[in-house]
């Protein structure tokens, strides 16, 4: 992590050539402690931008730009192929090889509307440039076999393989995944809105493929478009971290060798400007058991600046987040307010990767016939504020956000240097200069400038951009019952109609290819083949663990955890609260308190007020629930974790809004409590089809073990259930709400329940300690109930729950043991030989779906099978059935074993930014999982043999199958079916509906 405050010494100046790069410009950012060069590789035109900083993460990114001409998915389904092996890497898919047996913190692809970028990285230098070169050398010289292209994009099959009589259809990895994506209402949404705002340019198509124009694309026209995009003269590479500039375009200059210049027309054209606005309607699947009143999402949606106007297009973001950014954003809360739907629509805010940005507003739960209104309420909201101006506080309030977020070291679950270069592409993709958006900390500066000498600045854009501005779509999407029949019935038509075309030789063909797909994708590699990627031994990995700095000490006799380290001026405290003698009854409400807690007014002030305050003082405050086994299996913990983080001047005001939550939350503004139980309500919806495994993993989980019974319970969809069922007795007025969170409030803000976490450098140390001390003087001691509450196990049976969805999600789970257990190893080390091997070629290579995958979840004791996007059922159950033989019969090689322990070893590596390090040591703190069962736990997967693998994981799974529990969710009629063989072998799904 960056832990430097100075910039690294420029070691090349503007001006300089080497190895065949000119360095065009070096500047220092002080803000962010980067220096920046800018560079061009001569002899072929490729542009280089590296950030050199103190960061031992670093990340290497070659990107394209590659604006679609069609919605085939070229773009898309090249990017998929590229990986797929290379002349020097002949292997079938060279970013499993690299995705398992490196030490990469990072490695992925991804496709843009306008750009196709492949970043990669790792804080071992030999690891780091091992990735990068053998990506580099796979995007620019892949090998792009016809078989990869018809496993990756598309290809068409027999309904029943072999069988020419039976039907024709269409699989293909990409295709697959596309139509997860248009089963998903908001994405469906977002495309609409983006192929109406540019009717005009590339973002008038889908880069990532319709599945109704995926068939069309041609193998030839697949790789022409890699001769056309792919060249260096179009690509942007982008570095980060602390390796030295020189270094880089050493090894850069031997990856582009061979290269010549060429021209690529590949710029995006700007959108021209329309005067009227336009109208779109459009459709989404819906439930059957659902019904169609109050299900539509209005939106309006404007185009705004270029990217390349740095300083319009700053002042536009800052705008957007004045209207809708927080609970006091006049246009949010006007829409709200209205209850002309139920919560603010989805697609709500801005949009910055297009050349010209777009912001979207709306409303969700609404009605067709409500849209005029709702758009003549967001017209009228913004001539009000231009009229009479953004409040003060709020303003100052948001560009605290922006600052605290500019100071905040980050590392989530994507690299820093991931932030950055999205902050650079905005403008480099476009020619415009990529270091511009990087310093935030001057841009604030300069936006606070602008505003002390206009202080109407930001009324006059909403007047300009959004109500002088004809180029303007409302969008109107209603469910529709039908929406898939028809969809599956003109493809069937369309198959149908193909199929009668077709000769008897021309079927036959078609049976031989599929027959030669099976077999290239059942063939191993061969063995030099995936020899020739280079890759560390288990020498090369670091041997001891990495370890948190944690004090363990009491305030006020109550338990508090210090962790030391550098944060960068800011705070951050853990308040937690003991949950776990909590009454049955009462369990289920949890999340809500959480939410409303941190959501509604206190103090005498109302949500508005508390909102506004809020995001002056913290850079953010919240509530999760969290629970788990602890490391040895036997005990269970359940707790209630309010966080908040604020730059150290805000500290002591910081921690007081906690103290005002805790004893003088309001739970009277019924009004507010029920827009945000719509809210918690349709977005616990609306994540259903997008995480389908997750929740098919919840439900066949929650049986197995009390951590997973309450992370269903509170997640799941017995959450959604009662979410869905309060939303409804609200609008009745007749229910008991307010009186159980209350009894729920007293219960749980009490001194006995908590452990305080603290985690910054000693001096934020003591603020937080004299503020926390602040905060238990006014927090009252009820004591706990102390008896833990009954765990209601239900008991397992398989499940089949019916959502809209033209794709499927099956889980399977049983219950394993937790990490202190000497079977640990082996189940870390098993899962990721299953995930990256045997799940990965049946599930995805082979069936065609997005992603087949297990994990092992020591804190919750599962151990889980799950698909995602999955064209089958009974085959992927299946899949899984035969699984634990193909650890155990004679597998895996010590080639196989080696790879899978160096990439569980960098799954355990992976780093953290100083907040999460804090949080997991208290996380470890709860659960008993200390450094010596860590440092056993890390030795044994590093000294794991074949022999104990095999012994180990054919004794426990053969175990574990007796507490199997399968949930899929998927189409109903598709459940049905899976049925009627299910039924044969005991296995059959007990149907039901998703609410
Ligand atoms: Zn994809």
């Amino acid at each position: 992590m960056v832990t430097e405050n100075n910039c690294p010494e420029p070691t090349l100046a503007a001006g300089d050539t080497v190895y065949g790069f000119k360095v065009l410009r070096v500047e220092q950012i002080a803000e962010i402690r980067i220096t920046a060069y800018e560079m061009e590789h001569e002899k072929t035109g490729a542009k280089v931008l590296h950030l050199h900083c103190g960061d031992k993460e670093n990340l290497f990114s070659i990107g394209f730009r590659t604006p679609p001409s069609d919605s085939t998915g070229v773009p898309h389904i090249l990017e998929h192929s590229v990986l797929a092996g290379s002349e020097k890497y002949p292997v079938k898919d060279a970013f499993n090889e690299l995705h398992k047996g490196t030490l990469q913190t990072f490695i992925n692809a991804f496709t843009y509307p306008d750009k196709t970028i492949y970043p990669v990285a790792s804080q071992v230098r030999t690891d780091f440039f091992n990735l990068a070169r053998v990506y580099s050398d796979l995007v620019l010289r892949p090998r792009l076999l016809e078989e990869t292209f018809y496993q990756e994009g598309r290809h068409l099959e027999f309904t029943i393989p072999g069988d020419i009589t039976s039907d024709l259809s269409v699989s293909g990895i990409v295709f697959n995944e596309m139509k997860g994506a248009y089963s998903s209402p908001d994405s469906l949404m977002f495309k609409a809105i983006q192929e109406n705002i540019f009717p005009d340019n590339a973002y008038a198509h889908d880069s990532g493929g319709n599945p109704e124009v995926i068939p069309l694309l041609t193998y030839e026209q697949f790789k022409a478009f890699h001769r056309t995009f792919y060249s260096p003269s179009n690509s942007r590479i982008f570095l980060y971290g602390d390796i030295t500039t020189t270094d880089h375009l050493q090894f850069l200059a031997e990856q582009l060798s061979g290269f010549e210049r060429s021209e690529v027309e590949s710029s995006v054209a700007s959108q021209k400007a329309r005067e009227t606005p336009a109208h779109i309607r459009g459709t989404y699947p819906l439930a059957k058991e659902d019904t169609t009143a109050g299900k539509t999402t209005v939106n309006c949606a404007w185009m705004l600046a270029e990217n390349t106007a740095v300083e319009t297009a700053l002042f536009q973001q800052i705008t957007c987040a004045l209207l809708v950014g927080s609970a006091a954003g006049p246009l949010r809360k006007a829409l709200i307010d209205s209850h002309l739907g139920e919560d603010l629509s989805p697609v709500t805010g801005l949009e910055a990767d297009f050349k010209q940005m777009v912001f979207a507003v709306g409303l969700r739960g609404t009605d067709p016939e409500k849209a005029l209104e709702i758009e003549a309420l967001i017209l009228k909201t913004l001539k009000e504020i231009c009229k009479t101006g953004f409040d003060r506080e709020l303003i100052e309030g948001t560009i605290h956000q922006v600052e605290f977020h500019g100071k905040e070291i980050v590392r989530t679950s994507f690299p820093y240097g991931i932030v950055l270069m999205g902050a650079a592409y905005q403008t480099w993709l476009y020619d415009g200069d990529p270091l511009v958006g990087l310093n935030f900390p001057l841009a604030i500066r300069q936006v606070r400038e602008k505003w002390a000498e206009n202080p109407a600045i930001f009324q006059e854009i909403v007047q300009e951009w959004f109500l002088d501005n004809g180029h303007r779509v409302l969008s109107i999407f209603e469910p529709s019952y039908t929406y898939l029949e028809e969809k599956e019935a003109a493809f069937r038509k369309e198959m149908a109609q193909l199929k009668a075309s077709l000769s008897q030789q021309e079927l036959e063909k078609i049976r031989d290819e599929v027959a030669v797909l099976r077999r290239f994708q059942t063939e191993p590699d061969p063995p030099e083949a995936a020899a020739a990627i280079p890759r560390l031994g288990l020498g090369d990995l670091p041997r001891d663990i990495d370890t948190i700095p944690t004090e363990k000490t009491l305030l006020h006799s109550l338990p508090l955890l210090k962790h030391d380290l550098f944060t960068n001026g800011i705070g951050y405290l853990d308040i937690v609260f003991d949950i776990e003698d909590i009454p049955e009854d009462l369990q289920i409400y949890l999340p809500l308190l959480g939410k409303l807690s941190v959501n509604m007014g206190a103090a005498g002030m109302d949500y508005e007020a508390m909102s506004k305050r809020i995001a002056l003082i913290t850079g953010g405050v919240s509530c999760h629930l969290a629970t788990g086994l602890t490391a040895d299996g036997s005990r269970n913990w359940q707790k209630m974790i309010f966080q908040v983080k604020a730059l150290y001047r805000n500290v002591e005001e910081a921690v007081k809004i906690l103290a005002d939550i805790f004893t003088a939350g309001d739970l009277d503004d019924r009004q507010r409590m029920f827009d945000l139980i719509a809210e918690r309500k349709n977005g616990m919806h609306a994540s259903v089809v997008p995480s389908g495994h997750i929740f098919a993993k919840r439900a066949a989980a929650a049986a197995l073990s009390l951590p997973a019974y309450r992370d269903e319970q509170w997640n799941g969809r017995t959450q959604l259930r009662f979410m869905t069922g309060i939303a409804e007795q609200g609008k009745g007025g007749n229910n008991d709400l307010r009186e159980k969170l209350a009894r729920l409030r007293s219960l749980i803000f009490s001194k006995a329940r908590l452990t305080l976490n603290m985690t910054a450098d000693p001096k934020g140390l003591e603020l937080l300690t004299s503020a926390t001390t602040a905060l238990l003087e006014r927090l009252p001691d009820q004591g706990m109930l102390g008896v833990p509450a009954v765990f209601p196990l239900v008991g397992p049976h398989n499940l089949g729950i019916a959502i809209p969805a033209e794709v499927s999600y099956a889980a399977k789970a049983f219950k394993a043991p937790g990490f202190a257990d000497p079977l640990a190893s082996t189940l870390l080390v098993a899962s990721k030989l299953l995930s990256d091997g045997y799940l990965y070629k049946h599930i995805r290579v082979q069936g065609g779906a997005y992603g087949g995958m297990c994990q092992y979840d020591a804190s919750s004791g599962l151990f889980a099978f799950l698909s995602y996007r999955d064209p089958h059922i009974v085959e992927t159950l299946q899949v899984y059935n035969n699984a634990p033989a193909s650890l155990t019969d004679g597998k895996p090689t010590p080639d196989e074993l080696e790879k899978a322990i160096i990439g569980t070893i960098g799954a355990l590596d992976k780093p953290m930014d100083p907040s999460t390090r804090g949080y997991v040591a208290l996380i470890r703190h709860f659960a008993g999982l200390d450094d010596a069962i860590r440092a056993r736990l890390r030795q044994e997967i590093l000294d794991m043999k074949e022999g104990r693998l095999r012994d180990d994981s054919s004794r426990f799974l053969a175990a574990a199958a007796a507490s199997a529990v399968v949930a899929v969710c998927g189409k109903e009629e598709r459940l049905r079916a899976a049925n009627e063989d299910l039924l044969k072998t005991g296995q059959d799904l007990q149907i039901e509906p998703l609410i």
